[in-house]
């Protein structure tokens, strides 16, 4: 191994040894986190600082989330569905596709921005990954690929889309931040029949999810 990817390699089982301290504690979440290369997503100058448990920006306003929070989302994902289709809105760098593909879900996955679609599924496909991307309004889902055993929000809403909740299949759970526009509250919507459970959790400051059942653009 050369010796910058053996420094990266380095960086990525010291940022698994930091999500542990943080009370990461899933062994499929930490396999996945060593497994996917975050330096491939990430858009800094020095690769090594993709490591680092920070969130970073990577164009258009938006950025790739803290380690920590895509550690978290994927814990509370992992507890509550072990396996099947996943539908991801806000496609950003990717690398949250990638750490839902590692675990072994088939993964759909959204953007509203057109470039980081077309640099996601790029990437998706440099890599190798069998990943469906689509560029759209993620707030109104995927219709045509519905029922999904979960949906994983990472954008900020003001409230839970109705059609997302739709297109969750029977005892399908979404993760999805929601509150205002400087602090959201983690959720939890576990659909029983006609009624949905909701947990909450953390809170976070996500980048706005904008859309017809989201935040209207002109209010940022
Ligand atoms: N999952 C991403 C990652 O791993 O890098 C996080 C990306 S960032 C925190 C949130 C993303 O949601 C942004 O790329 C933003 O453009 C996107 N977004 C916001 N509203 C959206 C919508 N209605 N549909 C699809 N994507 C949306």
């Amino acid at each position: 191994m050369k010796e910058a990817e053996k420094l990266l390699d380095l960086r990525r089982k010291e940022m698994v040894e930091t999500l542990k301290l943080y009370g990461i504690t899933n062994r499929r979440v930490l396999d996945a986190f060593q497994d996917v290369p975050r330096h491939l997503f990430f858009k800094g100058e020095a690769l090594d600082a993709a490591y680092n448990d920070g969130a970073y920006p990577i164009g258009f306003g938006q950025t790739i989330s803290q380690p920590y929070t895509v550690a978290l989302m994927t814990t509370l994902l992992v507890e509550r569905c072990f396996s099947g289709k996943v539908l991801e809105i806000g496609t950003g760098s990717g690398y949250q596709s990638a750490i839902l593909d590692a675990l072994g879900y088939s993964v759909f996955t959204v953007e509203r921005i057109f470039e980081l679609y077309q640099r996601a599924e790029k990437l998706f496909s440099k890599c190798r990954l069998n990943i469906a991307c689509r560029f759209g309004d993620g707030t109104l889902g995927w219709v045509e690929e519905a029922p999904f055993d979960a949906i994983m929000v990472t954008a900020g809403a003001p409230k839970e889309p109705e059609s997302l909740l739709r297109q969750l299949a029977e005892n399908g759970c979404m993760i999805i931040p929601i509150g205002g526009k400087d602090s959201q509250q983690m959720t939890v919507f576990r659909k029983e029949g006609n009624n949905c459970k909701r947990e909450l959790f953390e809170h976070f400051m996500f980048v706005p999810l904008v859309g017809r059942e989201g935040w209207d653009d002109t209010v940022f």
